[in-house]
């Protein structure tokens, strides 16, 4: 287990699939040690909310390649310099993802794209209209107003659709939800 970069721990095993957000679960773990950091010593007191503070750049759709160079320099920084176990293996879930799941990084910071579809700042709903018959169901739920019919005779469809504005949309998924066409989708 080592040699893949992984430590037993408590003996837990948790089986991700592509739903799974590589960069959102690196997050997840860094919140952990970030919360539990007692302090002591500075690496891992600042350099673990240093890290969570460009994970969270990242997964808000602000990230650049070179945050990735700055988050491997810093996690061996901390790895190196932190005084118990905690703040050295803190950076591992960052580092591991970043040599296993490097795609999903370069997804997230060039193309501004969440390919499990998890980090809702680069998340964008999406009407299928030749699947839309207008029903107006998502419209109805759609607690931001973000849905309004379109003309579906100046746009040559034959069934009245909906459209998705996604400045309006705060991205809660409930239109996707109550759709029961199947007509919405999030890329
Ligand atoms: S590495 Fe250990 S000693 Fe240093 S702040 Fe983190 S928990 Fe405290
Ligand atoms: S609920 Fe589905 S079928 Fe009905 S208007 Fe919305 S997208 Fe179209
Ligand atoms: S995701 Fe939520 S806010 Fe956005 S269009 Fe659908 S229901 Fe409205």
């Amino acid at each position: 287990m080592a040699a893949i970069g992984s430590i037993v721990g408590s003996g837990g095993l948790i089986v991700m699939d592509e739903d799974n957000c590589m960069v959102d679960i690196a997050k997840f773990f860094l919140k952990f040690t970030v919360d539990e950091s007692c302090g002591k010593c500075t690496p891992c007191r600042i350099g673990t909310k240093r890290l969570l503070e460009l994970l969270e750049k990242i997964t808000d759709g602000k990230g650049t390649l070179e945050d990735l160079d700055k988050l491997e320099e810093l996690c061996y920084y901390i790895k190196a310099n932190a005084l118990c176990g905690l703040g050295q293996t803190a950076p591992n879930p960052v580092l591991s993802t970043l040599r296993y799941f490097r795609d999903e990084y370069v997804a997230h910071v060039v193309e501004k794209r969440c390919p499990a579809g998890v980090c809702k700042h680069l998340l964008r709903f999406v009407v299928d209209k030749d699947k839309c018959i207008g029903c107006g169901m998502c419209m109805r739920n759609c607690p931001a107003s973000a849905i309004s019919k379109t003309d579906y005779i100046a746009t040559g469809h034959k069934l009245p659709s909906v459209e998705i504005d996604p400045n309006k949309c705060v991205k809660c998924g409930v239109c996707m939800d109550n759709c029961r066409f199947k007509a919405i989708s999030k890329q």
